[in-house]
């Protein structure tokens, strides 16, 4: 009897430790374990400019999300090019229809909050899904937004993105948990941001333990929306030096 219960319970504890490490491993295997990286974001309709750049991209295994506006406009090739960027491991976001300040839209344009969500959000998706682009995050024209809008855009996306136009860089750190606002750093040539102080948001997300969320349009382009190869390697370089990973702006908003 007694023998039958030493049995059982060591058979229960055996059950239990496979449960436990099979549990691990799966825990592994769905990349859940956090660790701290960077995000890099891409907005507009730029798809030639970016596909020639996955190349550069590829280098240093990266893994950004492109925010889409004014897909009703891409040419077949575009939105292969589309498809092939996100083959490689890049995020399809979406950044609205026509790319108006959502803002002014309602408040100087007096349309309804609901015929924007139908003419710059829904319609847009829409054709997006008809092609198998299934954008789950956002980013706002200009980075125009409210309280209001976040909520309503919440019933089509895990997350909302803004931009940080202040000198409190610490608010383009995404914690470790479910993001729903997240603001870009923007890193175009022109959006008067230094190397140095980039880099040392990258600094601050390996030590806050958080993802530095960061903005641009082209890259390596002659228009001053574009961030330069220069310094996308030094991003690279430091984000290797620091043992920081990439991160889809989907995988941050869980
Ligand atoms: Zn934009």
């Amino acid at each position: 009897m007694l023998r039958n219960f030493a049995g059982n319970t060591i058979s229960l504890l055996v059950l239990l430790l496979i449960f436990i490490f099979s549990g691990c491993t799966k825990f592994k295997k769905d990349g859940q374990i956090k660790e701290p990286g960077v995000v890099l974001t891409f907005d507009d309709d730029r798809v030639d400019n970016w596909y020639k750049n996955l190349p550069l991209l590829d280098s240093a295994g990266v893994r950004a999300t492109f925010y889409i506006c004014k897909y009703n406009r891409f040419t077949l090739e575009q939105k292969n090019k589309l498809s092939i960027i996100q083959s490689h491991g890049h995020e399809i976001a979406y950044h609205t229809t026509n790319h108006y300040n959502m803002m002014d839209y309602v408040y100087k344009g007096k349309h309804t909050i609901e015929e924007l969500m139908k003419n710059e959000v829904e319609d847009g998706l829409k054709l997006m899904n008809l092609d198998g682009f299934y954008p789950t995050t956002f980013a706002y024209p200009y980075g125009a937004h409210s309280g209001v809008y976040d909520k309503m855009l919440m019933r089509y996306f895990k997350s909302v993105r803004g931009l940080n136009g202040t000198s409190d860089y610490s608010k383009s750190l995404a914690p470790m948990e479910k993001n729903e606002v997240i603001y870009g750093l923007v890193i175009d040539k022109n959006g008067g941001r230094s190397d140095e102080s980039i880099l040392r948001l990258m600094n601050s997300a390996s030590e806050n333990k958080a993802y530095a969320v960061f903005t641009g349009h082209d890259i390596n382009s002659s228009i001053s929306l574009s961030v330069t190869k220069g310094r996308l390697l030094k991003i690279f370089n430091h984000a290797k030096d620091l043992g920081l990973k990439y991160y889809t702006v989907s995988e941050i908003s869980q």
